[in-house]
């Protein structure tokens, strides 16, 4: 990803992608102090653009990293980003991170905080059979409980584990691993929440473990608009045997049918396919 054409805002200024490097002595690539966003314009705009810069915020806050920048800044900047790309549907990548500077020592308040936005294509998640159903394992990590690290920013740190366990799926032949949280309750994939249908209707788990994504809040409400009922609540990974249907929801991910976990299987049926088609509807709408 280092070796193309094109620019990265950069700090304020739009830099050659070649030419935007970080010092090696940089806080966070030692102590990960990092966050992010991951964000998709379609038709050349960002979707649930203010709500991404409100995250990131939210995130480098929760790291105690000071934000050089506010949410209008954020807006502007990314904007600036998507169209010096000339891309209309594209992926966005925003990170702020504590850079090096007078310290070097896991305190490091002296050290800038930094802000960078890329632009780039990036297609289906899982590839291009995302409509073929999604196979996942099972992954060996847990999430982590809130009491151990703050679970709801989008922080790197937060990604060790989900970087091992999907190399570990990949492995294994399947796309992505599916995480239980810290009590045994399933939690999300490695990058996207998780919906399950059973008589039609949907149970998906309780965020409080984890990040309660944007992606996952809009198919919600797209649900309850249809009238479907949804069950957010605890959900035991032997509960998997007995559901119909199962997606993935992500900014990358979008709206992906899952068709086994582990030793369960489901039908890629009437409901994903009607929410996929839904949401990719919304978006572009
Ligand atoms: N969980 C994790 C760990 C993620 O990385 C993502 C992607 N940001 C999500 C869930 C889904 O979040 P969103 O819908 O906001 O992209």
């Amino acid at each position: 990803y280092d070796d193309r054409d094109g620019v990265i805002w950069m700090d304020g200024e739009m830099v050659p992608w070649r030419d935007a490097q970080v010092h090696v002595l940089s806080h966070a690539m030692h102590y990960a102090s990092s966050v992010f966003e991951g964000e998709r314009a379609y038709n050349g705009k960002i979707f649930e653009s203010r709500l991404h810069s409100e995250r990131l915020v939210k995130s480098a806050e929760a790291l105690d990293m000071p934000m050089p920048y506010s949410v209008d800044d954020i807006e502007a900047a990314k904007d600036e980003a998507l169209k010096a790309s000339g891309l209309q549907d594209a992926y966005v990548r925003a990170v702020v991170w504590r850079g090096s500077g007078e310290d070097m020592g896991v305190a490091s308040a002296k050290n800038p905080v930094r802000m960078a936005i890329a632009v780039w294509e990036w297609g289906a998640y899982y590839g291009d059979a995302k409509m073929q159903g999604a196979k996942l394992d099972i992954a060996e990590y847990k999430r982590p409980s809130p009491d151990t690290i703050p679970v709801h920013a989008k922080a790197a740190g937060l990604y060790m584990i989900c970087t091992i366990s999907k190399h570990k799926a990949e492995a294994k032949g399947c796309s992505d691993a599916l995480f239980m949280d810290y009590r045994g309750y399933v939690a999300e994939a490695t990058g996207a929440n998780i919906f399950f249908v059973k008589d039609g209707e949907v149970h998906t788990p309780l965020p409080d473990s984890f990040l309660n994504g944007i992606t996952r809040q809009t198919v919600i409400a797209m649900l309850k608009e249809r009238g479907v009922t949804v069950h957010e609540r605890h959900i035991m990974p032997e509960e998997m045997s007995g559901f119909e249907q199962c997606w993935l929801t992500g900014t990358a991910a979008e709206v992906t049918p899952v068709g086994q976990i582990g030793e369960y299987t489901f039908e890629v049926g009437t409901l994903t396919r009607e929410i996929a088609e839904a949401y990719e509807a919304l978006v572009r709408a």
